[in-house]
């Protein structure tokens, strides 16, 4: 095996990347263009590379950018696949990538999208009541405060802890973390209907995978965990035939259900809305979750992305440091970071494609 790339500098350059080495391996590229521009002004879309049979039944997807600046070293994982690893595809196998579902995000170094919603606590329905999320309307004032001086942050921080006492500590990170439907410029905002990225994926999946009889698939994030460290985070809880079938391609598998994953429930994650898009169709998905840095430090750059946004100038002398502590909170430039993840996303892929 050859080293391994280090992460791209921007959104365009991983994007150059990706779109290469799809070319390379010989898969068929779509660009499905986004309205909106990046920093620089550059073209936004979702690039959808497609390796392999188009009306084979089984199918691997795997999607990077879920979460905007968590497409660093999604798709450093992607391009280094596509490089590297092709020949190790059956060729009976479909295999599709699919290159920043939240493009917006990816090239503003943002987790969120251009409406400052969290894309997986958005795939809800709609149609249905809003979750209910009470207590995060008691804690928007100290998440994301007027202003970002030091002296704010340290009050809003210590008044934070204070919340995260009263509530405890697993019910605090639920009601952090889980979704809120009321809060427009707060932290893990789910929206107020779908998304750009919402509708794509609502449009294009159905119609793309309609002869598709198995799907896995593999969502990539980051963000969460020990430093390096890929979880196996699936909805559904261990007595879930779909979680028996994750289990039994990638070994340890966790599940918020089950109350054992680094990730809190969540209300409106896109993998869980996929069973509505594809009838008949047998789902086993993962999000595969590498870790960064402690939570704290990432609920830190959360915060100041999120008053950068709303209260602050994203284009002004506030906003290269506060996406340096972003891009920072959710991929590590340390060159034996992406390699460690490059080894489990390897051996992931080797499973979802049944090769031993
Ligand atoms: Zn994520």
């Amino acid at each position: 095996m050859g080293t391994v790339t280090p992460l791209a500098a921007t959104y365009d350059q991983a994007r150059s990347r990706f779109v290469a080495g799809a070319n390379a391996a010989g898969a068929t590229v779509t660009t499905h263009a986004h309205h909106l521009t990046g920093p620089d002004g550059g073209e936004l879309a979702i690039d959808v590379a497609d390796l392999g049979p188009a009306d084979a039944s089984d199918v691997v997807l795997v999607v990077s950018g879920t979460h905007g600046v968590e497409g660093f070293a999604g798709s450093a994982l992607q391009s280094q696949w596509l490089s590297d690893a092709t020949a190790d595809r059956p060729d009976g196998t479909r295999l599709v990538m699919v290159h920043a579902l939240n493009p917006f995000g990816f090239a503003w170094v943002q987790r969120v999208n251009e409406d400052n919603v969290d894309l997986n606590r958005n795939f809800i329905d709609w149609n249905q009541p809003l979750p209910a999320n009470p207590d995060y309307d008691l804690l928007i004032a100290d998440l994301v405060p007027d202003t970002w001086d030091e002296q704010t942050q340290q009050r809003t921080t210590a008044s934070l802890l204070e919340h995260m006492k009263r509530l405890g500590a697993a019910q605090a990170k639920s009601v952090i973390s889980r979704g809120q439907y009321s809060q427009p410029h707060g932290i893990f905002y789910g929206g107020s209907g779908p998304t750009w990225s919402n509708r794509w994926m609502r449009t294009w999946l159905p119609a793309e995978l309609a002869r598709c009889r198995r799907l896995v698939v593999i969502d990539l994030h980051t963000g969460l965990g020990p430093w390096g460290h890929g979880e196996f985070i699936v909805h559904l809880g261990s007595t879930d035939p779909a979680h028996q079938r994750a289990a039994a391609l990638w070994g340890e598998v966790r599940s918020p259900t089950d109350g054992n994953s680094v990730s809190t429930l969540l209300t409106g994650d896109w993998l869980d809305a996929l069973d509505g898009m594809l009838a008949g169709t047998e789902i086993t998905s993962t999000a595969l979750e590498f870790g960064t840095v402690d939570p704290a430090t990432v609920v830190q750059a959360l915060r100041a992305d999120a008053w950068l946004h709303a209260h602050g100038n994203p284009t002004g002398p506030d906003a290269p440091g506060i996406r340096a502590e972003v891009r920072a909170a959710f991929a590590d430039d340390d060159p034996s970071w992406i390699a460690t993840l490059w080894e489990q996303f390897e051996r992931a892929m080797a499973a979802a494609l049944q090769r031993p």
